[in-house]
């Protein structure tokens, strides 16, 4: 766990033009200590959080699960940490060191060349996460410049990450990363690329996959535009709730010569092996667990909130609002049994570890994006006209307070109260930062619509299809 001020550390943070110390930005500050929550919990909730191996206690979600009782213990945790940010930081530590846990024991088929052994980087770079605990982001995207093409046949040098040179010590990279969550604030960045990599005339120099710590000299974090109102605007908490409380940060990632010592490096030059990285490692389908169960998290946090604007507002009345929430109620209730099952119903792997049903969990992964936005926008629309008319708080304390105090004020809330709560909802459901959520829980985990083209030949249909063939034979 770090203090911001020891993230200020060499890195090289861009914001808005200008190369930047992250302590100095108020929203980094406080989505560092929303974010230093996942430590906290290990001390504050220990039989939870933790577990011990060979005498050493680690965080739960660096335990390899061995059953399904294990993927239920690292549910309660992965949950308990995502509460305590309702579930709106997509990539808390947890995440990856679900990730870390399968690598560990999965990466014997990185094979090895003849300057390193890259099963055994991978094998000691997750022991080392895990012993140290330290925070990892990561890139796989590539960036989004013509998906038609070949990212080697995108003249820029920026279409990805590439190798331009290789020596007894290590890799040197250049290129960039389309998007890295949380980068301004991790320790390390882990970059690899999605299975598919699309390369030409055997160019092998973008199959590379690596750690490396964000203040390597040559990595440069250039963040998008934040979203909160900071103080100079005179707004606060009270009028963005959310927005103003914090900020998960996406950054585009650049490359320029930078240096990785070849114990860094996990697959280089190697196209077979970057597209089985994130997949046969095991990294995917265990991130997704954690994933997930953060997801049911910020589900449940969204239908809450449209039930208590229809409550709020006295619209909870209406047998047409009663079904609408009833939808988002069933939508929960589906997706929390969906990942259930996830659990109950997965399977050892090769090497003994208990692993989420896979059909399970993606076709959470296709439908807990649409379910998501069906609750913002049943939120929205109930909240209609009186969120997007909510004035300023300082309003309260102005000539107008008291008329304000008396005109918005309800048997159920006080003015001030609605105003607060009225202003969550337009946080959530049409300010930026709401936006930004709603395609990261769109995205985060792929593209729906190709996890939806890909989940049908995955289904055990041996039952339908037997019904079919005996009317067909009959
Ligand atoms: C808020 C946010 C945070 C993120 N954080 C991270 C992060 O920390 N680390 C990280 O690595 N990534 C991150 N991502 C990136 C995320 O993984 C990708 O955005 C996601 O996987 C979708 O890929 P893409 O953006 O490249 O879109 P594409 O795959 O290019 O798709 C864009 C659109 O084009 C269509 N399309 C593209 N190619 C095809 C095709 N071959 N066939 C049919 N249709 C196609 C898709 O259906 C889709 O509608 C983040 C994204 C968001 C929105």
């Amino acid at each position: 766990m770090h203090t911001i001020e020891q993230l200020n550390d060499g890195r090289a943070v861009y914001l808005n033009g200008q190369r930047i110390n992250v302590a100095d930005v108020p929203i980094f500050r406080k989505t560092l200590a929303l974010n230093n929550q996942y430590y906290a919990l290990q001390r504050t909730h220990q039989d939870v959080h933790t577990y011990i191996e060979d005498g050493q206690r680690y965080d739960i979600a660096f335990k390899v699960p061995l059953t399904s009782a294990d993927l239920k213990q690292k549910h309660r945790a992965y949950q308990e940490i995502a509460e305590s940010n309702n579930g709106l930081l997509g990539r808390t530590p947890d995440f990856l060191n679900s990730a870390m846990a399968a690598l560990a024991v999965r990466s014997h088929f990185l094979g090895h060349n003849e300057y390193t052994n890259f099963a055994a980087n991978a094998k000691h770079y997750a022991e080392h996460v895990k012993t140290e605990d330290i925070f990892i982001s990561h890139a796989l995207q590539n960036p989004q410049l013509d998906r038609q093409k070949a990212i080697n046949a995108i003249p820029s040098g920026y279409a990805g990450v590439h190798v331009t040179k290789r020596t007894m010590e290590g890799i040197t990279v250049s290129g960039a990363k389309m998007v890295n969550t949380m980068a301004p604030i991790a320790d390390d960045l882990l970059i690899f690329n999605p299975p598919e990599l699309l390369l030409e005339k055997g160019d092998t120099s973008y199959a590379v996959a690596f750690a490396t710590p964000l203040n390597t000299p040559g990595v440069k974090i250039i963040c998008r535009k934040l979203l909160d109102h900071p103080v100079y605007t005179g707004y606060t908490e009270d009028d963005f709730p959310l927005s103003n409380a914090l900020d998960e940060i996406d950054a585009y990632i650049v490359f320029d010569e930078a240096f990785i010592p070849w114990e860094r490096v996990f697959v280089d030059n190697d196209v077979e092996m970057s597209n089985r990285f994130f997949m046969d490692s095991g990294m995917f389908i265990h991130s997704s667990h954690q994933d997930e169960v953060r997801g049911i998290t910020k589900l449940e946090f969204a239908t809450t909130l449209a039930i208590r604007t229809a409550k709020l507002l006295g619209l909870d009345g209406f047998l047409g609002v009663q079904e609408k929430l009833g939808r988002l109620t069933a939508n929960l209730e589906l997706i929390k049994g969906t990942i259930a099952r996830s659990e109950e119903e997965g399977r050892l792997d090769d090497f003994g570890i208990y692993t989420p049903n896979q059909q399970a969990l993606q076709a959470v992964r296709s439908t807990l994006p649409e379910y998501y936005e069906e609750a913002l926008k049943v939120a929205q629309h109930l909240a209609a006209g009186s969120m997007v008319g909510v004035p300023g708080f300082k309003e309260f304390n102005g000539d107008n307070g008291p008329i304000l105090e008396q005109a918005l004020g309800t048997s159920k809330a006080t003015a001030k109260e609605r105003a607060k709560f009225l202003n969550l909802v337009f946080d959530l459901t049409t300010a930026g930062f709401g936006q930004r959520q709603l395609m990261y829980e769109y995205y985060h985990g792929g593209d729906p619509m190709r996890i939806r083209s890909q989940h049908y030949a995955g289904e055990d249909l041996r039952a339908g299809n037997e019904m079919i063939d005996r009317i067909m034979k009959s």
